[in-house]
């Protein structure tokens, strides 16, 4: 655990020069952002009398979280669950209105703009079967939350306007349910309207490697209209097929773990938070903990019917829950524990944390062509490098792609996340945080936005004018050669 001279003169409550002093001593020179080691802060803290213990706290709630997280369910006590699934799509193509339609409510036309503004979460029952419903505001949500590793999205519904194909966002979204290595079914949507050729859109599709069933290939077109509600019984049962394919599956007897959605402070009732149960049951009582947020659960109340109030929720139930001290971040995992005193030490811990990382600078936290070789160090398996490329021509990317497959590593496998045509984009830039990516742009620069969202997100985008160099520099750090950038 790297500790900044700044972190420990915070800690300690003792000025940073005085730090600085006794590591000047030993030959060191360190700045108040460079990061000591466990013996060295351990070294100087013994000159200084103090006493540190300073990894404990985290280390304790690593450890106890990842146990409960890890916990192997006993085969005999798993049950199928129904499957979450996320809308994506291009802007327009009827996400919303599909998910409106399906769930029997209409959003669209009560809200400003028909913009998306929240998390949407929502179970329906099909046949006897759940099926649960998360939307995400765009794919960035999606992605945002898979970068704070919660991967709550089972099935990825595309939905592609006929009367529109493909478009950026389209493609876009592929690449994200990709990256996300979840099954796609495609809505072709707006059927209804007069004169449309849906063979447009399915040639699209099939341009952008999802070949559809009716095709010879493995993705389920489903034809609907959100207007007349044509197709959505197919769809429904489309999902429900893919999911019974797929097997998931969760143990409901045993202490409840999830994801929070959203949440909020709301007047009268205290903090809101809409979260997904993903495995085990929540009830009533629990004692829940979740980032720097903790409580016991007063009260939940069903997602499509506010006013009705659950005592307890099953794998892949959302539901509203009463009860935090504070609103827990989007995205940020939630456990159930047996001791409130427990959870409250959990809780707090996270919010030193928290106030120490923003204090001092991090550093890259993703892969970086020269951080590449260490982290491969790690483990012996065949590890993935995976690659978000941009270029300023077709042609550039092709002959990209074909110097790439030249490159054979024994160790090392080469994952291109997405390659297109332009400069780079907040999007790219969030789908290589979540997805732990190196961003290569050829003849292109990234826009102002993506470069502050990579230095923030600790993204490395690294460009390039000539072919050869992309492949020498990926040689070179597969290596562990390579000299970084000046
Ligand atoms: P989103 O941006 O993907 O969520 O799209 P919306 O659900 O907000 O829909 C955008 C527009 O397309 C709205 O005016 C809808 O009424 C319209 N729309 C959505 N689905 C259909 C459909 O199946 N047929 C037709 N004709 N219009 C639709």
């Amino acid at each position: 655990l790297p500790c900044t001279v700044r972190d420990l003169s915070e800690a300690a409550g003792i000025p940073a020069m005085q730090i600085q002093r006794v590591l000047m001593q030993e030959g060191v020179m360190a700045r108040i952002n460079d990061s000591m080691d466990e013996d060295l802060t351990e070294f100087v803290a013994a000159e200084l009398g103090l006493e540190v213990n300073f990894a404990q706290a985290v280390t304790l709630e690593d450890e106890l979280l990842a146990s409960i997280r890890d916990a192997e369910d006993p085969e005999d006590q798993l049950q199928p669950r129904p499957p979450v699934i996320t809308f994506l799509g291009h802007v327009d193509h009827g996400k919303t209105s599909l998910l409106d339609r399906l769930i029997g409510i209409n959003v669209v036309s009560g809200e400003s703009g028909g913009i998306t503004q929240h998390i949407r979460a929502y179970q329906i029952e099909k046949d006897g079967a759940g099926i649960s419903f998360v939307d995400t505001p765009g794919h960035e949500a999606f992605t945002e939350m898979r970068a704070r590793g919660a991967n709550v999205t089972d099935i990825a519904v595309l939905v592609v306007a006929a009367d529109d194909g493909v478009m950026p966002q389209t493609e876009e979204a592929i690449s994200h349910a990709k990256a996300a290595d979840v099954p796609i079914v495609v809505a072709l949507n707006k059927i209804d309207i007069p004169g449309i050729d849906p063979m447009k859109a399915m040639a699209d599709l099939s341009a952008n490697g999802l070949q559809p069933s009716e095709w010879g290939g493995d993705i389920e077109v489903v034809k609907t209209s959100a207007i007349t509600g044509e197709g959505m019984d197919d769809l429904l049962e489309t999902l429900l097929t893919v999911a019974d394919l797929n097997e998931y599956r969760a143990n409901p007897n045993r202490n409840a773990l999830g994801t929070s959605l959203e949440s909020q402070q709301e007047s009268g009732h205290g903090v809101v938070a809409k979260v997904i149960v993903q495995n085990g049951t929540l009830r009533v009582g629990d004692v829940v903990v979740c980032g720097d947020a903790y409580g016991r659960v007063r009260a939940m109340f069903d997602t499509l019917n506010p006013e009705l109030a659950i005592e307890e929720a099953g794998p892949s139930t959302p539901v509203n829950l009463l009860g935090f001290n504070t609103a827990p971040a989007a995205g940020e995992h939630f456990y159930v524990l047996d001791d409130i005193a427990k959870a409250r030490e959990l809780a707090e811990s996270r919010e030193d944390q928290a106030r120490r990382d923003s204090l001092g600078s991090t550093g890259p936290v993703h892969v970086t062509l020269e951080n590449l070789f260490d982290r491969l160090g790690h483990s012996e398996e065949v590890q993935t490098l995976n690659l978000i490329l941009r270029a300023d021509v077709r042609g550039s990317i092709e002959a990209i792609q074909k110097e790439l497959t030249k490159l054979d590593h024994p160790e090392v496998k080469l994952k291109s996340l997405l390659s297109t045509v332009g400069g780079v984009t907040e999007g790219d830039v969030q789908l290589a945080a979540a997805s732990d990516a190196v961003i290569l742009a050829f003849n292109v620069v990234p826009d102002e936005k993506a470069r502050s969202l990579a230095d923030k997100l600790g993204v490395q985008i690294r460009r390039y004018d000539v072919i050869y160099k992309i492949t020498d520099d990926l040689k070179l750090a597969l290596e562990g050669m390579l000299k970084p950038e000046e």
